[in-house]
């Protein structure tokens, strides 16, 4: 099946099973604003754990804050959000449609990259065992053609940014005949900035001085208390401060359900160093959260890193970590080298010192910070779209049925375990409730007796519980259940006692953050 039509599929089984609604529904919803249902709200807490006890449980030198969405609107001027947080946009004048300009570029060029592995592949099979793709890249006529392509429209696009040159970006759409996707033509509007930040007005008076603004970022947050925390907490370089809060941009366009949202979630660490340790804090960063990513098993080949070509204004490095969604290869996370921008300019803006007296090189100095920033819903589209899985399963009389399962991590699900009495008589479902009363205070347990264990199995599949216990006329007997495995299917007879440990080893966030650590 197409991607496009899985991706299609996911959308509506998030709905239909309660884990994302679109906002205000019942008037029509609201464009790129989503509501988490009963299980999206248990999952995204329960992605929001692993981050957040991966960095301050494991760290001894890292603490959390929780700081507010409004701040002062000097902030955004010091961070350079007011000046600086555009993109740039483009209309099509037939379709209507806006788009910003650089991602219309961007997904020209992996047009261009995905030519270039068709060519590859078309000559591995071509050459077999003997092909030697490095040499391939390299020599090939038509390979070589497209890169050039590819590299002139990169260093074009970099130096426009860079020089905010909104008519050169417009030139680059029409040179490489960019087609707007909805009406197929080149009838573009020129190039123009966009500020992505939400404006409100605080207070009673409604005048200029009172405009402010809701937070595009968490990170400004911590920078303004860094001495604060730093103060409070004693805390001594190297040091990182942690949080979790919403965030706010008024994005151009906004058409890839939780991927790209006007509200959304940031998982963001700000880790303050020594200036002159930064690229080897930033290599250490890049290695500590690809590892994060892996330890929950998404898969191989799921994560890549891309390095920046035009770094923004703060960086002196930067890469993300892009994951494979149903789209592509896109962000999921940033990885930034921010040196002393963001407290050399608050230090500027509001007249009070940021800095830090280290007293092991016995000087005074505006700490280097590198930022490590994740998008909690892109990282739940990530796990979702990995999870969702339709299967054809062959049952036991050689008829073939079909279920969907979330194949969610264990640590993750919104779930954790199902208890199913057989049937709603003979004791049965006094024993299951005991046993729910027993484990409710360890997981999130779900009781069911309505309808055959099969479509009880299924609506949990659908959900993706780990674990279904069936309790039987065998329980009243001798205290054992059976147990279901989501993943394989497999069942197998275990006794109630154990059920607490044999569970909980694989469905606590303890067991990812033992392999972090
Ligand atoms: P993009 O290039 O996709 O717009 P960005 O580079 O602007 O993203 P950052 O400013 O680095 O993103 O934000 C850090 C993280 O916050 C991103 O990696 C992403 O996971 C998340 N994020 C940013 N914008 C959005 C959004 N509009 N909706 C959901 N998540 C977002």
């Amino acid at each position: 099946m197409a991607t496009e039509d899985v991706f299609k599929k996911l959308i509506s089984h998030s709905k239909e099973y309660g884990f994302i609604f679109p906002s205000s529904e019942i008037y029509d919803g609201l464009s790129a604003v989503y509501d988490y249902g009963q299980y999206g709200v248990e999952l995204k807490n329960n992605i929001k754990k692993y981050w957040w006890d991966a960095m301050v449980l494991l760290n001894e030198n890292i603490v959390g804050i929780d700081s507010a969405i409004f701040m002062h609107p000097e902030i955004w001027k010091a961070s350079g959000h007011v000046g600086a947080f555009n993109d740039p946009l483009i209309d099509n004048k037939d379709s209507k449609k806006r788009y910003r300009a650089d991602v219309l570029i961007e997904e020209h060029i992996a047009k261009l990259e995905d030519k270039i592995q068709k060519e590859v592949d078309k000559a591995a099979k071509r050459f077999g065992e003997s092909f030697d793709e490095q040499q391939f890249r390299t020599t090939n006529g038509r390979v070589l053609e497209i890169q050039a392509q590819i590299d002139t429209v990169k260093n074009r696009m970099v130096q426009a940014l860079t020089n905010d040159d909104l008519d050169e970006i417009k030139q680059i759409i029409i040179d490489a005949e960019i087609v707007c996707p909805i009406s197929g033509t080149r009838n573009w509007t020129d190039v123009r900035q966009f500020n992505l930040m939400f404006e409100t007005k605080i207070g009673s008076v409604s005048d200029e001085a009172n405009v402010i603004y809701l937070r595009p970022e968490t990170a400004q947050g911590i920078f303004v208390n860094f001495l604060n925390v730093q103060k409070s907490g004693r805390m001594k370089i190297p040091f990182g401060i942690a949080q979790i809060g919403k965030a706010f941009r008024n994005e151009i366009v906004a058409r890839q359900f939780i991927f790209r949202m006007r509200e959304f979630e940031q998982m963001e660490m700000q880790f303050f160093i020594a200036p002159g340790t930064e690229m080897e804090w930033f290599k250490k960063w890049k290695e500590t959260r690809m590892k994060w990513h892996k330890t929950l098993g998404l898969g191989e080949n799921k994560h890549r890193f891309h390095d920046h070509d035009k770094l923004a204004h703060y960086a002196n490095a930067a890469t993300d970590i892009e994951f494979n969604f149903p789209f592509g290869f896109k962000e999921l996370e940033g990885i930034h080298s921010r040196t002393d921008f963001d407290l050399g300019n608050h230090q500027k803006f509001s007249g009070k010192k940021l800095q830090y007296f280290d007293t092991e090189l016995n000087k005074n100095y505006v700490p280097y910070v590198i930022e490590t920033s994740i998008g909690v819903d892109r990282m739940f589209l990530a796990v979702l779209s990995t999870a969702f899985c339709e299967e054809k399963i062959t049952k036991e009389d050689g008829s073939v049925d079909e279920r969907v399962v979330l194949r969610i991590p264990a640590p993750l699900a919104p779930v954790k375990l199902a208890i199913f009495p057989l049937i709603k008589k003979d004791g049965l479902p006094e024993k299951a409730r005991e046993i729910q009363k027993m484990l409710m205070f360890d997981f999130n347990c779900q009781y069911e007796e309505k309808d055959t264990i099969g479509k009880r199995y299924r609506r949990q599949d659908a959900i993706g519980t780990p674990f279904c216990i069936t309790i039987d006329h065998q329980t009243i007997q001798d205290d054992t259940v059976t147990i279901r495995h989501r993943d394989t299917m497999a069942q197998e007879r275990i006794a109630i006692s154990k059920l607490r440990e044999f569970i909980g080893d694989k469905v606590n966030i303890r067991t990812l953050l033992q392999q972090l650590a």
